[in-house]
């Protein structure tokens, strides 16, 4: 599925409707280059789970970790840990086994994971693959999966 996304507030409006149609634990993997609105979506993915702290970007820390206490957009739904990861700075896939990153993985949560490709062969496939791609104004974001 493919969609044109005009602005920032359109992006995190497209992030929880991804959350809301995704309701569950599983790894999103977000694609684009620098700029083109992974953590603006993320954010909005986020949010719809009923989180209320600063959503930061992971750009520094790698990994920023939520609670989502089973609402999303208003709806009960069981409590869920969302991993947000950003592997820009990551300078080889190995740096991963330092942090322990399998650790992560071993729980049913969700992951939202910036620049995956840094990741390579050290994080699991997607089941959802969003790509960003910056047009001259707005965005256009694909997603890879058939519930969409
Ligand atoms: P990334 O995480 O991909 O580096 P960010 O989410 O930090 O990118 O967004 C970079 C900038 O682009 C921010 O200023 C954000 O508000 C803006 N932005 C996000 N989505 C869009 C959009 N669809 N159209 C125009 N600007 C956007
Ligand atoms: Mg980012």
């Amino acid at each position: 599925m493919k969609r044109f996304i005009s602005d920032a507030d359109a992006m995190e409006r497209l992030g929880a409707d991804i959350a809301r149609a995704w309701r569950d634990g599983g790894i999103l993997y977000l694609r684009g280059e620098l700029g083109a609105g992974k953590t603006t979506l993320a954010r909005g993915v986020i949010r719809a789970f009923g989180i209320t702290e600063p959503i930061k970007s992971p750009t520094y820390t790698l990994i920023e970790s939520y609670t989502a206490l089973g609402v999303l957009s208003g709806k009960s739904l069981p409590p869920l840990r969302i991993y947000h990861i950003d592997l820009y700075r990551l300078q080889d896939p190995e740096e991963l086994e330092y942090i322990g990153i399998r650790d992560y993985f071993d729980e049913k949560a969700l992951f939202l994971i910036e620049w995956p490709e840094r990741g390579n062969g050290g994080i699991p496939t997607a089941d959802l693959a969003i790509s960003i791609t910056v047009l001259a104004a707005g965005r256009l974001v694909t997603l890879d999966n058939s519930a969409f």
